[in-house]
């Protein structure tokens, strides 16, 4: 049994073309863990831009949004953010082009020799000996999972659950939230949408994992959302797991409260799957299961439940759901 409860809010503006980018030309199974950091909001997007072509867009042209991870002694990491007004220097960096000069002024001896030498590699041992398979797949998808994890770079899901293309339909946003329905359009319900809809997956499963940083932002910040912190307005969507926290761990430490709000929030965001009409319609006619899973990437341990759908059960006082298929991997 999971203890959970209602929930809260999220916006992003992030434009529909680089929704698109984000979530159909994800470099998922070129890059490995620890290489890259999945973000989904624009200003995300933008920063993710950063991250890619290094150094010289660093020159202080991104300071709207800091992200800070600070190492605990624990090992766990610790996101805060903070956003100023300003207008972003790098869209006037892209509007003139400087974008494209900074790839060109690319040593080749850095980053992009080793992401070039990766592509190659899967293109001769994976795309080409498996040609048929990947002209298939050039034609259509047919994924059996749609897949909800973090963005952060230690927990890939087509790495450590080994999806190959073609498997997996993976979103993947600050703390592997699932926003309510009331709550509005966010790139993780557009995701869910086409997903459940159009490719008609028969999974769902929301993967949470240790040492969060998302988590540890969501238990960390003021009952006041800031308004000019995206992220803590983008976290503020487990703010019930995190209420439900409080209240059953509130006498462990900080580090544990968050380790229990790591998968508190995940049973929250299983329940706020079935918000969506198009997904508890799927869920009670038994066409469509809502998995939670959590990754301790401390001790490589995977823990994985399936929502026992009972309607009775979800409106239950105490916000207690029933779970089953409850297994443990080590
Ligand atoms: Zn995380």
């Amino acid at each position: 049994m999971a203890i959970l409860a209602p929930t809260s809010v999220s916006k992003d503006p992030c434009p529909p073309h680089l929704l698109q980018f984000l979530l159909l030309g994800s470099p998922e199974n070129l890059i490995e863990p620890s290489k890259t950091f999945h973000f989904v909001g624009f200003v995300d997007f933008l920063n993710l831009l950063l991250q890619i072509f290094g150094s010289k867009l660093k020159s202080g042209k991104i300071e709207q949004t800091q992200l800070r991870l600070l190492t605990a002694s624990n090992n766990c990491s610790d996101l805060t953010a903070k956003a100023s007004r300003k207008p972003l220097g790098l869209t006037e960096e892209l509007k003139n082009n400087k974008l494209e000069s900074v790839v060109e002024t690319d040593d080749g001896s850095g980053l992009f020799e080793d992401m070039k030498r990766r592509f190659l590699s899967f293109k001769k041992h994976k795309y080409m000996e498996n040609l048929e398979h990947y002209q298939n797949l050039a034609k259509g998808q047919a994924p059996k999972f749609m897949v909800i994890s973090c963005a952060d770079s230690r927990v890939c899901p087509s790495t450590i659950l080994g999806f190959q293309p073609g498997e997996a339909f993976i979103v993947r946003n600050i703390a592997n939230l699932v926003p309510s329905f009331e709550r509005g359009p966010s790139e993780t319900n557009a995701a869910l949408e086409f997903s459940v809809n159009a490719l008609e997956v028969e999974n769902i499963l929301v993967v949470g994992h240790s040492c969060c940083g998302g988590i540890r932002a969501l238990m960390s910040m003021d009952d006041e959302v800031e308004k000019s912190s995206f992220i803590q307005n983008w976290v503020v969507v487990g703010r019930d797991a995190r209420l439900w926290t409080k209240a059953a761990a509130s006498k462990l430490s900080f580090d544990q409260q968050c380790k229990h709000c790591e998968k508190e929030s995940i049973n929250r965001s299983l329940l706020n799957l079935l918000t969506y009409p198009w997904i508890e319609e799927k869920v009670k006619n038994g066409i469509l299961s809502v998995h939670g899973g959590y990754y301790d990437f401390v001790d490589c341990t995977f823990e994985k439940w399936t929502l026992d759908y009972k309607e009775d059960n979800l409106k239950e006082k105490h916000g207690r759901i029933s779970v089953k298929n409850h297994l443990f991997w080590s």
